[in-house]
């Protein structure tokens, strides 16, 4: 079987979640299979190792557990971007819209440093507004971002368009 749907298959789908009329993607069932753990960063690893890329970004807070994972098997740092006031030292802050009302996500303002490539990895790819939030900080912080890697990509909702303005290598397990 393709590694695509082995994805495909361990996601669980929530009805109703966080919300009425929400299909949820859990993608817990993942962390609960090492195999398949190892296998999507082999994949990835294979991807990215001969890239120029200076350090990845993982989004708040299911975009923590592979991209940390991702991050020691290139040997790259990792960067945490988190909701508004979770980080203790000093940050840079981004201010982004959502359906209703807004959102701001930050990181630690000695994380990136001037021109590096940053890969940015979430699980899930939805509408594109928190990747676009990290390409905006990572801009703030005069980097840039290289690509980014989701596990989910929700292709319906466009996302994609939205953030490729950023950097055209976008990278979806399961779309
Ligand atoms: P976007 O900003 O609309 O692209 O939404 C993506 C963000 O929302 C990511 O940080 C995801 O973790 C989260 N998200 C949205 N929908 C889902 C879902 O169905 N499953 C898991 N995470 C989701």
């Amino acid at each position: 079987m393709e590694l695509s749907e082995k994805v495909r298959k361990a996601i669980r789908n929530v009805p109703n979640f966080p919300k009425e009329g929400i299909q949820f993607k859990d993608i817990t069932p993942i962390l609960s299979e090492p195999k398949l753990v190892s296998e999507i960063l082999d994949y990835w690893e294979n991807v990215y190792r001969s890239e120029p890329i200076d350090a990845i970004i993982g989004i708040e807070s299911r975009g923590f557990m592979l991209g940390a994972a991702l991050a020691e098997r290139l040997q790259k740092p990792f960067i945490p971007i988190r909701k508004v006031g979770k980080l203790p030292y000093e940050t840079v802050t981004f201010i982004y819209d959502l359906e209703y009302g807004s959102s701001e996500v930050e990181m630690h303002k000695d994380a990136l440093k001037p021109n590096w490539n940053v890969l940015v990895h979430d699980d899930l790819l939805a509408t594109g507004g928190t990747a676009m939030a990290a390409a905006e900080l990572t801009k703030k912080m005069n980097a840039q971002v290289y690509g980014y890697c989701f596990l989910v990509e929700l292709a319906f909702l466009e996302g994609r368009e939205r953030i490729e303005s950023y950097s055209k290598n976008v990278d979806s397990l399961a779309i």
